[in-house]
């Protein structure tokens, strides 16, 4: 029986049991699609991160022995569209039963399963064998339970996994080092140079121009540096062990305007893609750990660790519990619109300069950055959540829906009332300039909270407790702030708030 298989961009895993034997009667297909590069404006490099690590994949399965087709963005007979691609592969190669592997995303299941509603011949899913949990298993997890403590889900992860356990002990006692992982980076262990692969991508640049494809973003188009290969990503993660592991837990919050990366070890595009699984990145990163314990401590492990089986899984299962609705979640009611700096990155923020601009850079910006800058800066301001989902699904090399929306919307905005974090996510000036060396080259003085030269961060912050202060009223973790804010006198809580106005009207002049 003719059978066709649709791989998708984000579906490029060599290890898959598709691809254990060769079959002439399978025909594998691969497209780039304007269906694909036009649903949001995406960063340059992550257009040729995908474009490139899918044209890689294609060839390697050609090699391999396997039936291919690919269609490049300017192919004349790419359909563009994925119900048009797989009927014109259908009837072009006479196919008889088409098979899938489980998108990640809510939008393609529904395509996909209305796709096949409608074909009339047999069609069958597959699982990605990517995930350490299927798409249920977090539902099922906390079923009955009120709260979805991430905390309780890892701790689950690591004994069923049996991942960095004594027993039913955890490694070094104790589940959780987040404790010893907030150290401020002042340049006392040199940072090793980020992997880089000086690619020269210029020509797929032209035909991702050519095509009409609206980007945004900078790229270097002689020196990419995202890995768009299985080998490539193998040789990040190696990287990442012998160069990176070390400190990584120790300056995971770290923020530094001289250091774009840090210890990160920028896996989550190779993961993503699925070039990599996060059971080899564990398996790998728990290993290397084994052998170097004399100078690599288990709290740089377990850091790392939690991030990827804790959570990547978490965030997914949170993914696929609460869509479709979690997409139009907005409890605050944030209304306001993202100011332009976002798309130039001209800020006289010092921390919202180094964070956009490097984003806009690198199309990376990491955990911290992402979460306690621009998207502590979006929630103060109060724009709404649609906006700050789109620009993040845009301008990460990582950001896929079942992974950016979450994380954006519900953990860094709060628009989802509390399902991810128990509290909101904002802070003054004070935490960014315990975190980082902005503060000391700022135009805005960090300790200032109205005036001219006021930090924004510190009027916003306050100014959004006050507004929101009847939501967050029954909220025992919210208390504490709750009371600082009532100890301000009604004086200085009006000039807060004239200038928080003045600062949401204007933001662009900030
Ligand atoms: P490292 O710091 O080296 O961490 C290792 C790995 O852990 C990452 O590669 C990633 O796979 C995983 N990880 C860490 N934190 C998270 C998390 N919160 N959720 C899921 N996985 C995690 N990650 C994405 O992959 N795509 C996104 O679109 C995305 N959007 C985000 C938006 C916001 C507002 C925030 C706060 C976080 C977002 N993250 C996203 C999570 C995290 O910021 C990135 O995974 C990380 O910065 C990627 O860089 P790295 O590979 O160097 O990570
Ligand atoms: Fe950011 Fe305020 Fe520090 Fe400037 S002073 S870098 S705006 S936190």
């Amino acid at each position: 029986m003719k059978k066709l298989r649709l791989i998708l961009g984000d579906q490029l895993n060599l290890q898959h049991s598709w691809f254990q034997d060769c079959d002439e009667n399978i025909i594998y297909v691969l497209a780039e699609m304007r269906q694909e590069t036009d649903y949001v404006k995406h960063h340059i490099q992550k257009v040729v991160a995908f474009f490139q690590s899918m044209r890689n994949f294609y060839t390697t399965i050609i090699e391999r022995g396997h039936q291919a087709i690919y269609f490049h963005i300017n192919d004349s007979e790419n359909p563009q569209d994925l119900e048009k691609l797989i009927l014109f592969c259908i009837e072009k190669y006479s196919v008889e039963k088409f098979e899938y592997q489980l998108p990640d995303e809510y939008r393609l299941d529904e395509q996909l399963r209305r796709i096949c509603s409608q074909l009339k011949m047999n069609s069958e899913a597959f699982d990605s064998e990517h995930f350490y949990t299927t798409r249920n298993e977090l539902s099922d997890f906390y079923e009955g339970k009120k709260l979805l403590l991430m905390e309780n889900f890892y701790r689950n992860m690591r004994k069923k996994h049996h991942i960095l356990m004594d027993g039913s002990t955890p490694v070094g006692n104790q589940w959780n080092f987040d404790a010893s992982n907030r150290k401020k980076y002042k340049g006392e262990v040199p940072i090793p140079a980020a992997k880089n692969f000086h690619a020269n991508v210029s020509t797929l640049v032209v035909q991702i121009n050519e095509a009409g494809i609206k980007t945004f973003g900078n790229i270097d188009e002689n020196n990419f540096s995202w890995p768009t290969s299985r080998e490539q990503s193998l040789a990040v993660l190696d990287y990442f062990c012998s160069h990176l592991l070390k400190h990584f837990g120790d300056y995971e919050d770290a923020m530094h305007t001289n250091e774009k990366f840090l210890f990160h070890s920028r896996l989550s595009f190779a993961m993503n893609s699925k070039m990599l699984s996060p059971k080899e990145v564990i398996n790998t990163v728990v290993s290397f750990y084994h052998a170097n314990e004399t100078y690599i401590s288990i709290s740089q492990v377990e850091g790392f660790v939690r991030q990827i089986l804790g959570w990547r899984e978490y965030i997914r299962g949170i993914y696929w519990k609460e869509m479709p609705n979690y997409s139009q979640m907005n409890v605050l009611n944030n209304t306001n619109k993202l100011p332009d700096f976002f798309w130039t990155g001209k800020t006289k923020m010092n921390c919202m300069s180094h964070a956009i601009n490097q984003s806009l850079d690198e199309a990376y910006a990491h955990h911290i950055q992402r979460l306690m800058v621009i998207g502590n800066f979006a929630l103060l301001t109060q724009i709404h959540p649609d906006e700050v989902d789109s620009w993040y699904l845009g301008v990460y090399i990582d950001a896929i829906e079942w992974v950016e929306m979450p994380n954006t919307r519900g953990m860094s905005q709060y628009a989802d009332g509390g399902i991810i974090a128990t509290k909101p996510y904002v802070s003054s000036g004070s935490y960014i300039n315990k975190m980082s060396n902005n503060c000391a080259k700022c135009h805005y003085n960090v300790k200032e909270k109205f005036g001219d030269k006021a930090c924004p961060f510190n009027t916003l912050y306050w100014n959004f407790l006050d507004e929101k202060k009847e939501y967050f009223k029954g909220n025992q973790r919210m208390a504490m702030m709750l009371n600082l804010l009532n100890k301000i006198n009604p004086e200085e809580m009006y000039k807060i708030k004239i200038k928080a106005n003045e600062i949401i009207e204007n933001m662009d002049s900030y």
